[in-house]
């Protein structure tokens, strides 16, 4: 479900404008009425689409309704005069660009306009490859205004940008990509000039978690600031749009820029999880409890106007639901769109890898219902059998749902998603419709009860190109530990990188589906490798910033710098480096070159420090939460009394496999197994003869088993019991009891897991014994 505010004046108001026009210039033909679909009063069940504006030139609305047509979108549009118009409506037919026969006369996106409840009588989306001004022929208009809905046919991804109405007969719209042209603009009474914004000591461009961690981080600083994102709402790939969860950790490192992340962060449990999970109204209350930012949500960012060169002056945003554009001036900007567009208008320093890069992904859902649930026919869809897809296991289709490696990441990103959601519904077409009713789910149920409940039309992506900074981060540099006295963000993900899976490739050669990741073990994942601050501005523009995955790193070191806490910490550095920048009036790469201590000092402040302007004193924010226990991501044995015994210490018998997966384990990852007759045998020596408590910690997963057998072995004789590990354990940091138990000093005690009569597989992480006297 998505969340707006739309624009009630606009349409009607652009079209007074336009008729005013017409009236004082062109008695005898009125002034074209351009409406912007964004601009409806309603949107009904259509969803706005901001993501490919810079390359089609307008936000736009799309009716996905996965295979259900959506309520209709309408508004009322005012009319110079009464007459006969010609009705032009920019659309496209998005399977045909794909040279699959069924893509033109199985065209999947129609809908028809309808015009005071009447419906034009051509339907649209039904041709053209590309996004075009469709002919929808005469309609007369009575009175001086109309009611004009847009009505879905198919709940597939029909698309309209906008509409216009023109009685001249000589007249054809112009069909350019360009973001809100002169033309537009005048059509829709906007102002020739934008609306002013700032100045600001510091904008960050995209609202994902670098740019909102980036924006709290200044304010905190003292500084004024500006966030712009293109969407309703925060938190980018990890909002409700994408679902992707936040990994990475924020172990305590060197300095303790984490604690905003865990402030920012969701606890979702699964990636695609819930919409609820994903927590878009705590992220935005968040930033909007700062009083020095400025959130401009629904502004896309589609210019740079450059003071020289090397300088940007300001950044233009154009605001998605009503057109209004505004010049958003700085003495800094960050670069946090994860695309780099900013540094790219700028003409940054940058690098794109020819192909081969980390691609896109439109993650979906199901559930059972209790009754039959039909879905339509998909012709147009990747014709695909069961399979010939990785079955959707957990009623979720996950991050390996991937394409887009070898396309342009910018310019073919709307083929690219388009292409995901061929390959989606062609996967739910087969499930539901080609012979899958008689496969049973994890439910026991049919598919036939089956439907999809989300499936995301904004794509996630993970690479596009890489501003390049001072330093170009290289996998090496992180796995040879390579020190920099500017090291501050600590990288924990292994180098994850992700490549076509050989069956995908073979069958889909131009455009593979589905992917495999490839994890380096070169990381210290524990402690974190600190990515140097020199990354994180840009070598030739000399007051832009960047933070998240469109850092100065290479494509290899991307595979690990690129989860969302991560991003996130770089945010933090970018935000403390402004203030120094505005305290001393310096560029950001002065900031290391003659400000590395003032820099490494608001470093070591955490979180809930804040000062009111940059010559205020820092204090401690009573509102602001204190996050002192560092979210590491393990638990170090240091930090556990008694005797522990972690699994890389105890006898394995069998074939064991190594995870890190799930986290929260002691010290370095856990085992796991279901192998008929495998075992884990924890051995200790009590210091002296008494009674203790054994523990036992995992972490619960729904593959584990529900009656693992764990034997402890006493001075009282062996005795076995089963732990149920899907369910979390009670005690703190992971563990729960076994019971108590008397040893003796010299004689070794022993707990042993192991695989009889198990249900999934058994996890093996560690064993604490605690004394229970003095
Ligand atoms: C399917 C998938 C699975 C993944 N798995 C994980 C995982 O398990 N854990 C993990 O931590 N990471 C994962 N990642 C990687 C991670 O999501 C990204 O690397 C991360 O989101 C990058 O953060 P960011 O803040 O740089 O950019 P983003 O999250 O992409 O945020 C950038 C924001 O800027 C906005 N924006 C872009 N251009 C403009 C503009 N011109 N004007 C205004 N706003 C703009 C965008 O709409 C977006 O909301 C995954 C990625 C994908 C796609």
């Amino acid at each position: 479900m998505m969340h707006r505010s739309p624009c009630p004046l606009l349409a009607t108001a652009c079209a007074v404008v336009a008729a005013a026009l017409a009236a004082s210039a062109l008695p005898a033909s009125a002034a074209p009425v351009l409406v912007e679909a964004e601009a409806f009063e309603s949107p009904g069940g259509w969803m706005l689409d901001t993501q490919f504006i810079d390359q089609m030139g307008s936000p736009y609305l799309m009716a996905h309704g996965m295979g259900i047509p959506v309520e209709d979108a309408g508004t009322t549009v005012t009319f110079a005069k009464p007459g006969t118009y010609r009705v032009w409506v920019r659309t496209k037919n998005w399977v045909e660009i794909f040279s699959d026969p069924n893509a033109k006369t199985k065209a999947p996106g129609r809908f028809q306009v309808l015009i005071n409840g009447k419906a034009l009588p051509d339907e649209f989306g039904v041709s053209g490859a590309e996004w075009h001004w469709q002919d929808g022929g005469e309609v007369t208009i009575e009175g001086d205004s109309a009611a004009v809905a847009l009505h879905d046919l198919t709940g597939f991804n029909g698309r309209c940008d906008a509409i216009l109405f023109s009685d001249d007969p000589n007249f054809t719209p112009d069909n350019s990509n360009e973001v809100l042209p002169k033309w537009r603009r005048e059509m829709l009474g906007l102002p020739g000039e934008p609306e002013e914004e700032g100045p600001y000591d510091i904008v960050f461009i995209g609202g994902g978690y670098a740019g909102s961690c980036g924006a709290i981080s200044a304010a905190r600083m003292g500084l004024k600031v500006a966030l712009i994102q293109n969407r309703g709402v925060l938190g980018g790939n990890g909002s409700s749009e994408v679902r992707v969860w936040a990994k990475g950790t924020t172990p305590p490192g060197l300095y303790p820029i984490g604690d905003i992340i865990r402030e920012f962060s969701d606890d979702a449990q699964a990636s695609p999880g819930t919409y609820e999970e994903f927590e878009d109204d705590k992220k935005e209350q968040i930033i909007k409890a700062e009083p020095k930012v400025a959130l401009f949500l629904n502004h896309h960012a589609y210019a740079v106007e450059m003071e020289n060169r090397a300088k940007i002056k300001s950044v233009l945003a154009l605001d998605t639901l009503t057109g209004t554009v505004r010049r958003f001036t700085a003495r800094n900007f960050c670069d946090a769109t994860g695309h780099g567009t900013i540094g790219m208008m700028a003409n940054a320093d940058r690098e794109m890898i020819d192909g081969g890069r980390m691609g896109m992904s439109n993650m979906w859902r199901w559930e059972v219902t209790d009754t039959a649930q039909t879905f339509p026919e998909t012709p147009w869809a990747l014709d695909l059998k069961e399979g010939e897809f990785p079955y959707p296991k957990k009623f979720h289709a996950e991050w390996f749902w991937e394409s887009g490696f070898n396309r342009h990441p910018l310019n073919d990103l709307e083929s690219i998603r388009d292409w995901n959601l061929r390959a989606n519904f062609g996967a739910w077409n087969a499930m539901k419709n080609k012979g899958a009713y008689d496969r049973y789910d994890e439910s026991g149920n049919a598919h036939k009860n089956a439907r999809l409940i989300w499936m995301a039309y904004v794509g996630g992506t993970r690479e596009t190109q890489q501003l390049l900074g001072d330093i170009v981060l290289t996998e090496e540099d992180i796995v040879n530990k390579r020190p920099f006295p500017d090291g501050c963000v600590l990288t924990t993900w292994s180098v994850d990188l992700h490549y076509p899976a050989e069956q995908y490739e073979k069958a889909y050669p131009d455009r593979p589906f589905i992917s495999k990741a490839v994890h380096g073990h070169g990381v210290d994942r524990k402690k974190g490798y600190p990515v140097p601050y020199r990354c994180f501005f840009s070598r030739n523009i000399e007051n832009l910033f960047m933070a998240g995955r469109n850092i100065s790193v290479t494509h290899e070191a991307l595979g690990t710098v690129r989860v969302m806490k991560t991003c996130g910490m770089m945010g933090v550095v970018v935000g403390k480096a402004a203030a120094i920048c505005s305290k001393f009036d310096v560029t950001p790469r002065d900031v290391y070159y003659e400000h590395l201590e003032d820099l490494i000092t608001l470093l070591r402040l955490p979180g809930y420090m804040r000062r009111d302007s940059l010559d205020g004193e820092f204090y401690e924010d009573p509102k602001l939460p204190k996050l002192e226990e560092p979210d590491m991501g393990y638990v170090p044995k240091a930090s556990l009394s008694g005797i522990v015994i972690d699994d890389s210490e105890a006898k394995l018998t069998g074939n064991w496999a190594e995870g890190a997966g799930l986290p929260n384990f002691v010290e370095n990852g856990y085992h796991y197994t279901r192998e008929k007759g495998a075992t884990a045998r924890y051995e200790f020596n009590v210091p002296k003869t008494g009674e203790y408590e054994v523990r036992l910690s995992f972490q619960p997963h729904e593959n584990r088993s529900t009656k693992t057998p764990v034997t402890v072995i006493s001075a009282g004789g062996e005795m076995t019991q089963t732990v149920n590990q899907r369910i979390a354990p009670p005690l703190a940091k992971g563990f729960c009891t076994l019971g108590a138990f008397k040893f003796k000093e010299g004689e070794k005690g022993a707990v042993i897991l192991g695989t009889e009569g198990v249900d999934g597989n058994v996890h093996a992480d560690a064993v604490q014994v605690l004394p229970l006297e003095e």
